[in-house]
């Protein structure tokens, strides 16, 4: 469906979950997400019938995310049920530590590909960073599985926070010289429940093309399209298999070019992950009474009064509540 804005919105992020098995500084406090009854949050029959109302509206894109969409139990089986429903391209954004092993089942059930976080390649900083967990290697053995099982483009997610990684960005673009990794550099959004990050965090896309270009002199713009490339803009190494991205939210805004709109794990649909305003689905779907229709029309009106563009550079506004494993990234 088409936007009061002109833009074509044909792809849902759709959290499974908002618990996690890391803490990133970035994302997560570290005592972990508020206990809430079971039944705020909705089944995977309920996400199906939102998906379904969706595919109605021009969805066929899906992109699994959370918290940690694979800590929720039944996964695969949700998964499954996707392809058959309509959506053309169904990928996952994961930390990685349980994948390795689930990469068969979920590509048989209809995953095309996947992009895992990865902050650093230090074990030290990683347990800093993630919290929970202190070592990178389960997520390159998680890369190694979806490359094997051609779920491609794999792509590697690197939150760049000034004074905590951002020393590591040359280090992460040489993944993708042997392999065809894409790597993304991603500006922290000072999203502040988890950690007090100041604007002093945020390491600007063009500084961080700037600093690869002095380690990389020859980084080349690439002019095919990578699969799914939504936002980043993509460099080559000359010679690379993969590139490395920039997703510039912050700095250089792309929301002219948006095509999203985002359902968290607890029923609402977030147009826009610079504003506040989202549409409870609960009451519609869970009511008998209410025929499917009145989702669709809410839905419906979400999508059309999607935001021109994000707030994030209004620092006073509210968009600072919000947290992201409650909206999925
Ligand atoms: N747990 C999965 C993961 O980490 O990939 C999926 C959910 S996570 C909320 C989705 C994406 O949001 C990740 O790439 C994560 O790095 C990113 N993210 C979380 N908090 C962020 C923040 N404050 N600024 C920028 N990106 C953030
Ligand atoms: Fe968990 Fe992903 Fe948030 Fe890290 S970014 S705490 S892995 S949801």
């Amino acid at each position: 469906m088409i936007d009061q804005w002109g833009r074509k919105i044909n792809y849902m992020r759709v959290s499974v979950t908002d618990r996690c098995n890391f803490r990133c500084v970035y994302c997560m406090p570290l005592q972990g997400v508020q206990l809430r009854p079971r039944d705020e949050y909705l089944s995977y029959d309920e996400l199906l019938h939102v998906i379904k109302a969706g595919i109605g509206l021009g969805i066929d894109k899906i992109r699994i995310t959370g918290g940690e969409p694979l800590v929720r139990p039944g996964l695969v089986d949700f998964l499954a049920q996707l392809k058959p429903l309509g959506i053309k391209d169904v990928s996952l954004s994961t930390n990685g530590l349980l994948f390795a092993p689930m990469a068969k089942d979920l590509k048989a059930a209809g995953l095309d590909r996947v992009n895992f976080s990865l902050d650093t390649l230090q074990p030290d900083r990683f347990k800093k960073m993630a919290r929970l967990y202190g070592d990178p290697g389960p997520i390159f053995e998680a890369v190694d599985a979806a490359l094997e099982l051609g779920m491609e483009p794999v792509k590697l997610n690197m939150v760049v926070i000034r004074g905590w990684n951002d020393d590591e960005i040359a280090d992460m673009a040489r993944l993708s010289v042997d392999r065809p990794i894409h790597v993304r550099y991603i500006e922290v959004m000072p999203f502040s429940e988890a950690y007090q990050f100041t604007w002093d965090n945020l390491v600007p896309a063009a500084e961080m093309r700037e600093r690869l270009m002095g380690e990389f002199e020859d980084l080349e713009p690439v002019r095919e399209g990578i699969k799914g490339n939504g936002p980043a803009k993509y460099w080559r190494i000359p010679g690379a298999k993969g590139t490395v991205g920039f997703i510039s939210a912050v700095t250089e805004c792309f929301c002219g070019e948006c095509n999203r709109i985002r359902l968290s794990a607890d029923g609402k649909i977030n147009p826009c992950l610079g504003h506040v305003h989202e549409v409870d689905l609960k009451p519609v779907l869970r009511d008998p009474q209410r025929p499917v229709e009145e989702l669709v029309a809410l839905m419906s009106d979400a999508i059309l009064k999607k935001p021109r563009e994000h707030n994030f550079s209004d620092t006073e506004s509210d968009y600072t509540l919000r947290v992201m494993h409650g909206i999925g990234g």
